[in-house]
């Protein structure tokens, strides 16, 4: 999953001259298909690199749009998410507030940072909209698109199975 993207890597030299430099990153992430089975995470990273007292230190905010699949319905939808990102760059690992990541040369990837953000910032409980109906325990049908005139009350064991698989998931 290490390919690599000149997008994502500032030269310390940039940073040198003025002591900061902004970074603002419109772009696309690989991650888990474990998370996502659409595993690319269209992304928007904006705030500022600065010359910290150890290395240097980013600050800013990440916003992400994953695709998710609904928990109750299985119909994907995207879902967007925002949180502020700090993180501190070095040549070797120290203790600090905000997560250290390490790099070489004169070269910040921020990659690894941006991924993990994502992924520790990743929604769990994924429902399309707040009133979705789910799937109709005995056909399958989405109950979204209209009723499928089952009884209610007798569960398809088939769809038993899958239902229960998701909700594992969500724990
Ligand atoms: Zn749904
Ligand atoms: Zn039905």
């Amino acid at each position: 999953m290490s390919f690599e993207n000149d997008n994502f890597i500032i030269n310390i030299d940039d940073i040198e001259t003025e002591c900061k430099k902004e970074v603002y990153i419109e772009d696309s992430i690989e991650i888990p298909k474990s998370y996502s089975p659409y595993n690319k995470v269209p992304f928007v990273l904006k705030g500022e690199l600065e010359k910290a007292k150890e290395g240097f230190r980013f600050s800013g905010s990440l916003k992400a749009q994953p695709r998710l699949l609904c928990d109750l319905c299985l119909s994907e939808f995207s879902k967007t998410i925002e949180f502020p990102v700090f993180g501190i760059f070095d040549r070797e690992e120290h203790d600090s507030e905000d997560a250290c990541y390490v790099f070489e040369d004169s070269q910040i990837d921020l990659e690894l940072m941006i991924r993990t953000e994502i992924l520790l910032n990743f929604p769990m409980k994924n429902v399309c909209r707040p009133d979705c109906k789910g799937l109709c325990p005995k056909c399958g049908k989405n109950l979204n698109e209209g009723d499928c005139g089952c009884q209610k009350g007798e569960m398809n064991p088939e769809f038993e199975k899958l239902l229960s698989m998701f909700n594992d998931k969500q724990d």
